[in-house]
C-alpha cells in the first residue's frame, strides 16, 4: 500500500531536529524506517511530517568513555556487527544485531530506531534491560538520561515524551568475571523471536553476585524476570536452581497468540531461552 502524505524534512542538526520536531503538529522521525515505513504503508501510522536523522553524522558512531561502550542511536545492526569496540567490550551485542532480521533490514535498520520503537518483539529492549543500559535523550528542555529499566511502558510505548530524540545508547561494561548469554527461538531466518531471552551475570567466586534476565516478545513490552534474577542472585546457581528459575519466567510472560505459538507455547518457550542463556552465561563466566 502507498502512505497517505507527508512533509519531509532534513535538519541540520540535533537541535534543528527538535525544533522541527516540535513546530510541526503530527511529526514522526525516520531513522532507518525498517519499523515506521511499514506501519506508513499499512496507515497504522499516518504522520504529517516525517523528520529524517540520516544526514546527521553526530548521531552515528561507537566510542568508549572510560569503561561505557556508547552508541550513537544511529548506528546500524551493520555496524555494530563490524565494529571492533562492540567485539572487544560487548559481544552480546554483535550477536543479538546477527539475529535481528536480514541483511537488508540490518543495513538500514539503528539500533535507536528498534530501541525507541517500543516493539515487544523487538530483540535489542530485552538486551538492553539485561545491560543495564542507559538512554541518552534530547528535548526542547536539553539532555537527560533515562535507565533502560522503566523505559519500557508497553506496546509501541516508551519513556520517550513527544518532541524528544534518542541521541546515544550507553552500555556499562561486563565485569571481567561476568557471562552473557543470549538465546532466541525463531521460525526462519529474518523473524521476529517466537520468544528470546537475555542473561548478564557476575560471579564472585562460584556464586552469583548479579543477575539480569531480559524477556523478548513474552509479554506487552520487554520485561525484566525479577523473580528469577532475586532467586538466583547470591546463589551457587545449578540446574536445579535454573529449572525453579525457568519456573518463575514462565509466571512472568504475558505473551499474545499469534502465528508464531498460542501463549502457552510462548511461555514454555521463554522458560528454555532463559534455560540456555543461563547456562550460555554461566560458561562465559568461567563457572
Ligand atoms: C522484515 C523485517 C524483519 C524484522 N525483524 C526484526 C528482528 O528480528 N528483530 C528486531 O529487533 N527488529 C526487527 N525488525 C525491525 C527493524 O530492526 C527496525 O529497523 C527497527 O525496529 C527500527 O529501527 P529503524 O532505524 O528502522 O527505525 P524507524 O523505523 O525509522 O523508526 C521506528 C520508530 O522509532 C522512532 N525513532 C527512531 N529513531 C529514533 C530516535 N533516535 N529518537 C527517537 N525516536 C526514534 C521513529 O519515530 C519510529 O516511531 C524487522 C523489520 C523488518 C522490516
Amino acid at each position: 500500500m502507498i502512505p497517505s502524505g507527508f512533509e519531509y524534512h532534513r535538519p541540520s542538526s540535533v537541535q534543528d531536529a527538535i525544533r522541527l520536531l516540535n513546530e510541526n503538529e503530527d511529526a514522526k522521525i525516520l531513522a532507518g524506517g525498517h519499523s515506521l515505513l511499514p506501519m506508513m504503508k499499512l496507515r497504522f501510522a499516518e504522520p504529517a511530517h516525517l523528520i529524517d536523522l540520516n544526514g546527521l553524522a553526530e548521531l552515528k558512531g561507537i566510542r568508549l568513555d572510560g569503561d561505557t561502550l556508547c552508541i550513537g542511536a544511529m548506528t546500524t545492526e551493520n555496524e555494530l556487527i563490524d565494529s571492533d569496540l562492540v567485539k572487544q567490550h560487548c559481544p552480546l551485542l554483535v550477536d543479538v544485531a546477527k539475529l535481528v532480521a536480514d541483511p537488508q533490514v540490518r543495513n538500514r535498520g539503528t539500533v535507536g530506531g528498534d530501541v525507541a520503537h517500543g516493539d515487544p518483539g523487538n530483540d535489542h529492549p530485552a538486551v538492553m534491560l539485561a545491560l543495564d543500559a542507559e538512554f541518552v535523550i534530547q528535548g526542547p528542555d536539553g539532555e537527560r538520561r533515562q535507565a533502560a529499566n522503566g523505559f519500557f511502558l508497553g506496546t509501541y510505548w516508551t519513556g520517550l515524551e513527544e518532541g524528544e530524540v534518542m541521541t546515544e545508547i550507553r552500555i556499562p561494561p561486563i565485569p571481567a568475571n561476568g557471562g552473557y548469554g543470549y538465546n532466541k527461538l525463531k521460525r526462519k531466518t529474518g523473524d521476529y523471536a517466537t520468544a528470546g531471552s537475555t542473561v548478564v551475570l557476575e560471579l564472585d567466586g562460584a556464586s552469583c553476585k548479579e543477575i539480569r534476565i531480559g524477556l523478548t516478545n513474552v509479554a506487552p513490552m520487554a520485561i525484566r524476570a525479577e523473580a528469577a534474577e532475586d532467586l538466583l542472585r547470591g546463589q551457587n546457581i545449578d540446574e536445579a536452581l535454573i529449572e525453579q528459575a525457568a519456573e518463575l519466567v514462565m509466571q512472568a510472560c504475558d505473551p499474545a497468540e499469534d502465528l508464531r505459538g498460542d501463549i502457552q507455547y510462548k511461555t514454555h518457550m521463554a522458560a528454555e531461552m532463559t534455560r540456555r542463556s543461563i547456562r550460555d552465561a554461566l560458561a562465559r563466566a568461567g563457572s
